[in-house]
């Protein structure tokens, strides 16, 4: 199928030739005829597929097909979970949308207040927004959702893993019954299910990659390591490499990314930080660093797992295992974009083991070991407990990942606390909108 067959406006065609899109990636050939035609969505699909397409322009579409004469809200609403992405969506949307007469804003945690009230009084058609941000706005009667024809929402699994099923569920009721809705996910949980039941009519329900298996461009490296100095003289050394373009490197805590990046950067190298406790000014200003190139080496939490999309990124070092398996896929696909090769380079010391069984039991494959001469492990890892967990349970194509995640209310509360952080939804904080 080709873009042509998808019946899509000509500008909107226009601009996917611009982008040097040959073809609809799998995602888009089965979502864009369903969306155009009307119904509602559920897809689970990755970000890498070209997901974003998949609903930025059947909204698009919308958009040229008639503006409803003078309006008091947006046409189109996306709600994402984080910051980044709704800064992505954004881009994409100008990019797929350069050839159309819209107004896009955002709306997103930790900006001014008073921009985002401006932005929304130029009445954007599309609004792209964080949930806490929306709906604080929304406590303030500054906006009207009462004219959306389209609702899109965005990673939902990692939104109510983020504790917004309160806010998702208080934008929806804002919203028109009679509407389309298009819900996005990298995996279609017990959660999110729920969620759709109550929110979707009638889905198409839309399943790609239904397995676990990262992207076959990203090879992957397990390097089995003794303790912390053996990590930081590996990293060392394979930052060296000038092969290496640039890298993500993954490291579990906020304060472990700003020490590594602290040192990677006393060693010479051009490397930030990226986490929740930065303020959304300085995250955007390191994000643009890396995708202009003056950034090499990035030290992030999972704050960058999902949904960056950054061309160079040749490498992602796993610094420090994810505690979730799910978030080991996420990881690694920020490199190997967009059909382009990657490394994806995992760090394991035995206190890691129960961390990498269930990330290879999570994509069904043991990650290949390699030794590099001189950094030989003093210890093999207990090679034998990986292997019995792999063969034990096959990969079901499941998450096993999360299992017990949404397990006592302190960590519900802990994680609703992170997801403030990481959308800057924290009432009362000022922030900024942005209109294009
Ligand atoms: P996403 O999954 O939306 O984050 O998209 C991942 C990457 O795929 C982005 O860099 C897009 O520009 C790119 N992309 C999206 N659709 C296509 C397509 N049909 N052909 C080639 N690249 C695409």
């Amino acid at each position: 199928m080709t873009f042509a067959e998808l019946l899509l406006a000509p500008p909107i065609l226009k601009a996917t030739t611009a982008c040097g899109y040959s073809l609809p990636t799998p995602v888009q050939a089965k979502a864009i005829p369903e969306a155009l035609a009307g119904h509602d969505l559920i897809a689970s699909a990755q970000t890498g597929t070209g997901k974003t397409a998949a609903f930025v322009l059947p909204a698009l579409q919308r958009l040229w097909e008639g503006a409803s004469g003078s309006r008091k809200g947006p046409r189109v609403l996306v709600l994402t979970p984080t910051r980044e992405l709704a800064d992505q969506i954004a881009q994409a949307t100008r990019t797929y949308g350069k050839f159309l007469p819209f107004k896009g804003a955002v709306i997103v945690g930790g900006m001014p207040y008073t921009e985002q009230f401006k932005s929304l009084a130029r009445k954007p058609d599309l609004l792209i927004a964080t949930p806490g941000r929306l709906v604080d706005l929304m406590d303030r009667g500054r906006i009207d959702l009462a004219e959306v024809e389209i609702f899109v929402l965005d990673e939902a699994d990692r939104m109510l893993d983020m504790g917004f099923i309160d806010d998702v569920r208080k934008i929806s009721a804002a919203v028109p019954k009679k509407r389309q809705t298009l819900l996005f996910a990298a995996t279609l949980g017990r959660q999110v299910i729920t969620l759709a039941e109550r929110l979707l009519k009638q889905p198409v329900r839309i399943q790609i990659d239904a397995t676990q298996a990262p992207n076959q461009h990203i090879e992957q490296r397990l390097h089995v390591v003794d303790d912390i100095q053996h990590k930081n003289r590996m990293l060392q050394h394979l930052v060296g490499d000038r092969s290496l373009k640039q890298a993500i490197i993954f490291s579990a805590t906020r304060r472990d990314a700003d020490n590594l990046a602290r040192r990677l950067h006393a060693q010479g190298h051009s490397a930030a930080a990226l986490h929740g406790d930065m303020k959304q000014s300085a995250r955007n200003r390191t994000i643009n660093n890396l995708r202009c190139g003056r950034i090499r080496l990035l030290v992030a939490t999972d704050v960058a797992a999902r949904g960056l999309d950054v061309a160079g990124v040749s490498h992602v070092i796993n610094f420090d295992l994810p505690k979730f398996a799910e978030d080991y896929v996420h990881r690694i696909g920020r490199t190997g974009r967009a059909g382009a090769s990657g490394i994806a380079i995992s760090f394991a010391s035995q206190s890691e083991c129960a961390c990498l069984s269930r990330i290879e039991r999570y994509i069904g494959q043991c990650l290949p070991q390699q030794i590099i001469p001189g950094f030989e492990p003093k210890r093999p890892l207990s090679v034998a407990s990986r292997t019995k967990t792999l063969n034990s349970k096959p990969s079901t194509g499941k998450p096993v990942g999360r299992v017990g995640a949404k397990s006592s209310p302190a960590k519900q509360k802990r994680a609703v606390h992170k997801s403030k952080a990481a959308t800057g939804g924290t009432r009362g904080k000022t922030g900024s909108g942005q209109i294009y």
